[in-house]
């Protein structure tokens, strides 16, 4: 399918007039890659403030191990590290970027070969990077640990975890500079029509015309493609935080640290523990439905089964943890597919695209997100990871 677009001119060029719906993490930073180009007409809408869904919610962790997402996923890791890194050394630590290190365990052999891959590719891409075969040597990252029925871990000191809402903000910012118009608290209720392609938009704020609209609506995409007739073949996780703190402080920096189903990482004087999307189970009503996500509030709603499930496994690996108080919790529902790679490039209806279903990995994802889906729109042009991404695999 092409992409449609109406002559609009301003002076001599032609421009595409691009609407993008949902300022998290995915919205904004398409928005900055799009308007790169001088021909891009960008407005983006978002029903609440830049930044404060999913993105609001996240861990943020930007590691170059973990098994979020397969290996030949690599390269994207990278880009972000490099990306998030820059950023925040380009606004002088807005994005307030953490250099804490991933201490990723490997409790069988599958694990360990793979964290065995992901170190020798973050030494290729010049990272600093071990694979440590002594369980006994991993406590030297977390003393806390308890080594016994590890084979070993990977140690990554150059990665760490920044704050997405900052990082949002800042890739709005950045938009905005290039001549994005961001319009907050409207919520997009219509998506207009003519001869079964695009036109526009109704929102709470006014009636927009748009060559082409983008849904960047995270958990709420279900509901935007309903608006078009789309089913789109996502549903939701949940993820439960819970933050957990101990009565003295500890005397080290905690890492962030991976273990397969769950994972944890410092929280200012806290820890933040949550399970790992990919240990989320399809088949259980519990962890995987489709829910309303203006149900949710800022804290709490987490459920006993997630702390059950978490405490089990603090009680095997870190037990001082079992001792700290629960100071914090929230709930945060992951939009997923049924492979856990989102769905990136043109739907069933012209002119209509989604950049969505981002899973655990958001964060990570979104410069490249921002980066194939700008060239596919701008120059009409493909890539390995479109494709990948690509809707059309699950007809
Ligand atoms: C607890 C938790 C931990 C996570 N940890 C990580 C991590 O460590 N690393 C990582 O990479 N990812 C992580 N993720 C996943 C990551 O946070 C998400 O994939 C990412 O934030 C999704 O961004 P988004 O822009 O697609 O969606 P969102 O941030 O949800 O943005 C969608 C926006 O669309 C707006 N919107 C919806 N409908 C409309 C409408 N009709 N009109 C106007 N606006 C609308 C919403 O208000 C919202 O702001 C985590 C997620 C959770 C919940």
């Amino acid at each position: 399918m092409r992409l449609v677009i109406h002559a609009v001119f301003k002076g001599e060029i032609v421009l595409k007039k691009i609407g993008i719906i949902g300022a998290g993490i995915i919205g904004t930073a398409l928005a900055y890659h799009l308007t790169k180009h001088d021909d891009a007409d960008v407005v983006v809408f978002e029903k609440n403030q830049i930044g404060s869904g999913t993105t609001a919610k996240s861990a943020g962790t930007l590691c170059l191990i973990d098994d979020s997402l397969p290996y030949e996923f690599f390269e994207q890791r990278v880009t972000c590290l490099n990306t998030y890194k820059k950023m925040n050394e380009d606004t002088h630590n807005e994005s307030e970027f953490v250099q804490s290190g991933t201490l990723v365990v490997s409790p069988t052999e599958d694990e360990m070969k793979r964290a065995k891959m992901h170190v020798e590719a973050s030494q290729k891409a010049g990272f600093n990077a071990e694979f440590i075969e002594d369980p006994e040597g991993l406590v030297k990252y977390l003393p806390d640990l308890t080594p016994e029925g590890l084979l070993g871990g990977a140690w990554t000191p150059d990665d760490g975890y920044n704050n997405p809402t900052a990082a949002s903000l800042i890739y709005a910012r950045w938009a905005r500079e290039q001549g994005a118009k961001f319009i907050t608290h409207a919520n997009v209720n219509e998506i207009l029509t003519k001869d079964g392609a695009v036109s526009g938009i109704k929102s709470s704020k006014g009636d927009y015309d748009f060559d082409l609209v983008v849904c960047a609506a995270g958990p709420w995409s279900n509901k935007v493609g309903a608006l078009v007739g789309l089913d789109l073949p996502l549903v939701h996780t949940k993820a439960e935080v819970f933050i957990l703190k101990t009565d003295e402080p500890l005397d080290y920096e905690f890492p962030i640290l991976k273990y397969p189903h769950w994972y944890a990482r410092s929280e200012g004087r806290a820890v933040f523990v949550c399970k790992s999307h990919m240990a989320m189970d399809y088949g259980k009503a519990i962890e995987t439905g489709v829910w309303d996500p203006d149900e949710l509030s800022l804290s709490g709603g987490t459920e006993e089964y997630f702390f059950d499930f978490l405490t089990e496994r603090l009680a095997e690996s870190v037990p001082k943890l079992l001792d700290a108080q629960l100071v914090n919790d929230w709930l945060g529902y992951r939009s997923v597919t049924t492979d856990k790679l989102p769905i990136v490039g043109e739907s069933d209806v012209e002119g209509f695209l989604v950049a969505t279903g981002m899973s655990g990995n958001g964060v990570i994802l979104a410069p490249d997100t921002g980066r194939i889906l700008t060239n596919y729109i701008m120059k009409d042009e493909g890539d390995p990871l479109l494709d990948s991404f690509n809707p059309s695999r699950f007809k």
